[in-house]
């Protein structure tokens, strides 16, 4: 029995390693299969052996049965509110305050970014995650427990890495949902139709507060966690100490996190944070500034609901009020309407924005917006602006209900909206402004990057009759040219010689450049590497394309539908007719990223052939054998594997899937160690 229960206890630690190695340490180990693998281990043993089964163990994490309501749990310590210092003067009253507040002359700051999310509370009793709480209204807070067993950067079990485990500890964190995360989770929400989340926190607080923590199980959540609540067993002198132990138990914590020791190096730090803060992965709001001593901290104790040691710094607001003076019918490259609402100008974070995004009739329904309505705008970094929600009470009578026209506002089409999707199309492929958006989208930099070539010309060439289609621009001569309006010499020799330099190109670039719907940048990379030459990707079956890593059945259906236009073939003909070439990639040592590792490829592979695999690793530097040994370092399992996968799985070698193979060799991200 007791090897049993030494066979789980091994199973749970190597896959909570792996999740550490992932989540906190941003560092895979082991691949997805191999994750997979060991976690059907356990629950095959839990299955057999239920007596083993304990609430920290890892197989815990898929959501359970959904709840009626949330119940309440009630704080130990309160959750305190932080004061706001508004601007720099009120964070050198903060500064001031403290210095007059203390008996010693030196003090220390910690400062760390405020993260946009949900504030919540886990408790931990003995090492082990017993329960987890919102934030609420700091006194009693939402038990989320099941929610938060759910996210795998929470440790459901206390890691020992030369630390002491408190009897009972109460971490708090923020939840949040990364930018990229929330933007795909936003296009899920609107393909099916389903209502988008405002801001990712918002997502965050959404997914968190979820009856059913099966779905909190599919989104996107993480932790940052920043302080303490009660701590049993444990003590420390200073708030940086409690930071650095966070992680050697096993919580993630945010890496921007300095020491201030003047008023000049908190407002340096808020400006550096401001500045950053529209590239980070993760929105913040503000800055916290805390006295780093905990005995100086209880020396200046609370106000009646907030701590005298500790503020937040805020950052410009993101959002702002301004009126919809009109509603545009946007069309795009592939004839989606996308309603854009032209704004009263107005400046937000300080940048002067004068149009939002409305995305879709459904969209605009549900947020009941109207032409002429007060209402809440939102930036957030690179993002189009969004209307958050309309502000009702202002309304004077006046406001008219919009809907989407069914004409295309250029070209009088028709436009109709696909049942199956929440957009509106324009029908006409020979709309001047799917046209213009398609020549737009294929000399923008990520794609031809064919310099000189901006929208304003774009439609002067299209309105003018001189192009048709992205293919006609590589037959259009200087004399043609110096006819336009306001084309000099120069510029007309300019555009004809970056139109030259954009024939040299890479397969991805021309791939991405063609504006297949859903396909961008990344897949045409995966397409590259997949299929080297653009007449294979055209005669590609569509089993062959949804086989690929990557390409879904979205992605291949729509691949297989552009390439069946005869009109999309003929431009493509006519663009490697006009001489367009393609480098292929030159590896340099850097990106040798498998360099003198050894692979063993075992069973059938289905996308790729053994040659194609082989030529793949040897590409970046590894090589294959044909046995497996304690020197192999990756075993690619195809289908009917037999003896070789059974002998890696003994040595505990890196076993993986044709699928992650390939996903690897596209990424060049590689699992570094085993287990
Ligand atoms: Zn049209």
């Amino acid at each position: 029995m007791d090897k049993i229960k030494n066979k789980i206890l091994k199973l749970k630690n190597q896959i909570n390693q792996a999740n550490h190695q992932y989540y906190i340490l941003d560092n895979p180990i082991i691949s997805d299969t191999q994750y997979d693998l060991l976690l059907r281990e356990l629950q095959e043993y839990e299955k057999t052996y239920p007596k083993y089964l304990t609430s920290d163990s890892p197989t815990q994490r898929v959501g359970s049965t959904p709840l009626k309501k949330f119940s309440t749990t009630t704080h130990r310590i309160p959750l305190l509110s932080l004061d706001n210092a508004m601007n720099t003067g009120e964070i050198r009253d903060f500064y001031a305050r403290i210095k007059k507040g203390l008996p010693e002359e030196s003090f220390e700051l910690i400062a760390e970014p405020k993260i946009d999310g949900l504030a919540v509370e886990l408790v931990y009793e003995n090492g082990i995650f017993v329960s987890g709480s919102t934030r609420g209204d700091g006194i009693t807070g939402e038990n989320i427990t099941q929610n938060l067993r759910t996210i795998r950067s929470i440790p459901l079990k206390l890691r020992d890495d030369k630390i002491q485990i408190p009897s009972l500890l109460e971490v708090r964190g923020e939840v949040y949902i990364n930018k990229k995360d929330f933007e795909k989770l936003n296009d899920r929400q609107l393909d099916a139709g389903k209502q988008i989340f405002a801001n990712p926190r918002n997502a965050a607080a959404g997914s968190l507060r979820q009856l059913n923590s099966k779905i909190t199980a599919k989104r996107p959540l993480k932790i940052f966690c920043y302080s303490l609540g009660t701590c049993t067993g444990v003590t420390f002198s200073t708030h940086l100490d409690f930071l650095k132990a966070l992680p050697k138990w096993g919580f993630p914590v945010n890496p921007l996190i300095e020491t201030c020791r003047t008023p000049e190096q908190m407002e340096n730090y808020h400006n550096k944070l401001e500045a950053i803060r529209d590239d980070l992965d993760y929105d913040i709001d503000g800055v916290v500034y805390k006295v780093n001593s905990i005995s100086q901290q209880k020396f200046l104790g609370l106000k009646s609901r907030t701590p005298r040691w500790a503020i937040a710094g805020k950052f410009k607001a993101q959002q702002e009020i301004t009126q919809i003076l009109e509603i545009e019918a946007s069309i795009g490259r592939t004839g989606a309407v996308t309603p854009v609402a032209h704004l009263k100008p107005v400046s937000i974070g300080g940048v002067t924005v004068s149009n939002a995004t409305l995305h879709n009739q459904d969209e605009i329904d549900r947020k009941d917006i109207h032409i002429g309505d007060w209402v809440i705008i939102q930036r957030a970094g690179d993002v189009i602006p969004q209307v958050v929600k309309a502000i009702p009470e202002r309304r004077t009578g006046n406001e008219i209900a919009y809907k989407i026209p069914n004409r295309c506002p250029i070209c009088n089409s028709q436009v109709i909206r696909d049942e199956k999707e929440a957009k509106h199309r324009c029908q006409n492929i020979n709309c001047p402004a799917q046209i213009k958006g398609s020549i737009q989208h294929f000399a923008s930099k990520n794609c031809m990057d064919i310099d000189g070539l901006g929208q304003k010309l774009v439609y002067q060439l299209v309105d003018e009759g001189l192009i048709n289609n992205v293919a006609d621009l590589y037959y259009l001569h200087k004399d043609t040219l110096l006819k336009l309006d306001r084309m000099g010499e120069k510029s007309a020799q300019n555009l004809i010689d970056s139109l030259n330099i954009s024939k040299k190109t890479s397969l991805s670039r021309l791939i991405s450049a063609l504006g297949i719907p859903n396909i961008g940048r990344h897949l045409g990379k995966v397409l590259e590497n997949h299929f080297e030459s653009l007449d294979k990707l055209m005669e590609a079956s569509f089993e062959q394309l949804n086989e690929i890593d990557g390409v879904g059945q979205i992605v291949a259906q729509s691949i297989k539908n552009f390439f069946s236009d005869e009109k999309n073939r003929l431009t493509v003909i006519k663009l490697l007719e006009a001489g367009i070439t393609f480098k292929t990639s030159e590896i340099s040592n850097d990106d040798k990223f498998l360099n003198g590792k050894t692979f063993v490829f075992t069973g059938t592979l289905t996308s790729i052939t053994r040659n194609e695999a082989k030529e793949m690793v040897e590409k970046y530097g590894a090589r294959t054998a044909s046995s497996v040994s304690k020197k192999t370092n990756y075993v690619v399992i195809g289908e009917n594997a037999g003896s070789k996968a059974e002998k890696a799985r003994k040595l505990e070698l890196n076993i993986m899937s044709e699928k992650e193979f390939i996903h690897m060799i596209n990424s060049r991200k590689i699992y570094s160690l085993k287990v």
